[in-house]
């Protein structure tokens, strides 16, 4: 198979939701569906019920180090998929941010009845921000609902983003019938007993009386109300869902299998494969002959014997082969990798060669850090892996005065694995780490402890927002660090951060200094 053949049959995308959407129920079941596992229970949740590291580090534990979750890879109908897991907690969700730099497609899942929640919006939105093809799950038809219409108006409205159904319910929780595929006209009747996929009946006419013997009352509702879909909604554009302008809507049941064999056949047939991906110099394209590839995700081993660690690369061009020279740009050096590994969901295999889309794993020993790029010898850097604007801050101090070495390695470790973030305030020199939720500094000293064998100490640090800042004149950006020396630090790049102590003291920085841009993502 030629390299753009091989592009062609990738799809490579993550399922995110608000917790307790149904994103893991829906993620094993495809893996059901596709055949990559033959029982339930194989994946394992990630939710942090008491929202403590102890607990989150057990998850991580059951989970195989999730290195083995992190991504699903399968075959299906000729087809590669590749699911990227993310995080279901929020304090971890810039982690979830920078895997959606690895995706060339979303599946949303939404709970029928709960309807659009806050961290829908939130994800949607970088969905947004990057033009990412969005395509909507709404799951536990088998519960009670409100209509469906006005959910769909709740999520053009909330999501802004526009619906397309390709299917319809006929009623919700235990009137729930079934649902009418819009896209091949065909009708799957659900039953809560049935596990097994049953065929889906043809229906090639809705007026026709087969519709009125298998769902009797509620055919004449379901005509009426595929014609008022019809009616109110443009014809699918496939090209609309491409650009990320309207998102394709599904329905169904995670739990009971229903809706699932639809969406994923769907899926592999309309949802994209790579084509090309922003690189600071140009935009490269997926089927260049020359390989490159960027790291989104660095996994430590989390068994304190072994403290390997392993480097999530994106192939975004050309084919990847083991034990080929590739340039590091970042450290300007050349590496050869003798065991890349795949993903698959099944098992975790030694290969020879990847394509775009694929993830390949690489061990590494602290070469990389998130954001860097690969390449066959151009200068060449990706974009597009964020730094957030944190919302917590603590001064860390070392509390074992014999291990400060172990303390400043596994303190630099965990930043290059993206944890968390590290500032150094410029006018006592003192390190702060920055965050976005609480469980993260809890992550942080349970495993400077574990992994490290180090003692620390937060010391809280009442501030709103650190962020980047910009100005065309560097003279101005000199003037303004002199009069804020205090509160001026530097990210591990080295790029200058004003810290604000309050959103007053923001606006008034923002105010005074008009010559200064002041951003909240590193990206800009
Ligand atoms: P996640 O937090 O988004 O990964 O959600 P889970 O997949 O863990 O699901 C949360 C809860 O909802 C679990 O108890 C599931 O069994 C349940 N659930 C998932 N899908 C469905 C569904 O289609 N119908 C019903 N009734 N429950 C579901």
């Amino acid at each position: 198979m030629g390299l753009q053949e091989e592009i062609n049959r990738r799809r490579t995308f993550a399922i995110v939701s608000h917790p307790d959407a149904g994103k893991t129920t829906l993620t094993e079941k495809l893996l059901l569906f596709g055949g990559a596992i033959r029982v339930a229970g194989a994946v394992k949740n990630n939710k942090i019920k008491q929202g403590a590291a102890s607990d989150f580090m057990e998850i991580e534990r059951q989970r195989g180090i999730s290195v083995a979750t992190s991504v699903m890879g399968f075959e299906y109908e000729g087809y590669k998929v590749n699911i990227l897991d993310t995080p279901g907690h929020q304090d971890f969700q810039e982690d979830t941010f920078r895997t959606l730099t690895a995706v060339d497609s979303v599946i949303i899942v939404i709970d029928a009845a709960k309807g659009v929640e806050p961290q829908t919006e939130r994800l949607m939105k970088v969905c947004r921000m990057r033009k990412t093809p969005v395509m909507v799950y709404i799951n536990k038809m088998d519960r009670p609902t409100g209509d469906m219409f006005d959910l769909l108006d709740e999520i053009e409205d909330q999501l802004k983003i526009k619906t397309r159904p390709l299917s319809w319910p006929i009623n919700s929780g235990s009137d729930f019938k079934g649902v009418y595929n819009i896209y091949d006209s065909s009708l799957r009747l659900f039953d809560p007993s049935i596990t097994e996929i049953e065929d889906a009946v043809e229906i090639d006419d809705l007026s026709t009386s087969k519709l009125d013997e298998l769902i009797g009352n509620d055919a004449d509702t379901l005509r009426e109300e595929v014609e008022l879909i019809e009616g109110v909604f443009p014809e699918f554009d496939h090209d609309a869902y491409l650009d990320g302008d309207v998102a394709p809507v599904f329905f169904g049941s995670a739990l009971y299998n229903f809706g699932v064999q639809e969406l994923l056949d769907s899926f592999v047939r309309i949802a994209p494969s790579p084509t090309k991906k922003d690189a600071e110099e140009r935009v490269v394209m997926a089927n260049e002959s020359k390989f490159t590839g960027f790291i989104f995700k660095i996994h430590a081993n989390i068994d304190p014997n072994h403290r390997s660690r392993i480097a999530f690369v994106k192939i975004c061009s050309g084919k990847f082969e083991r034990n080929k020279n590739y340039r590091h740009m970042r450290l300007a050096k050349n590496f050869k990798f003798s065991s890349p590994t795949a993903f698959m969901a099944s098992k975790k295999e030694t290969i020879e060669e990847a394509y775009p889309g694929d993830i390949v794993g690489i061990p590494d020993t602290g070469n990389f850090v998130i954001g860097d790029t690969l390449t066959e010898g151009e200068n060449l850097h990706y974009k597009g892996m964020p730094s957030f604007s944190p919302e917590m801050f603590r001064y860390i101090e070392n509390a074992d005065p014999m291990k400060a070495k172990q303390l400043a390695k596994g303190v630099d470790q965990l930043m290059e694995e993206g944890v968390a973030q590290l500032f150094t305030n410029q006018f006592n020199g003192r390190k702060i780490i920055g965050c976005v939720g609480q469980l993260q500094f809890e992550v942080i000293e349970y495993r400077l402890q574990h992994e490290y064998g180090a003692k620390c100490r937060f010391e809280s640090l009442p501030m709103y927002k650190a962020c980047w800042i910009e100005a065309d004149d560097p003279a101005v950006i000199a003037d303004f660090k002199k009069r804020k020396y205090q509160k001026m630090a530097v990210d591990k790049q080295g790029r200058d951060v004003f810290m604000a102590d309050s959103n007053f003291l923001l606006q008034m920085a923002q105010t005074d200094f008009k010559d200064i841009r002041f951003h909240f993502t590193s990206e800009f």
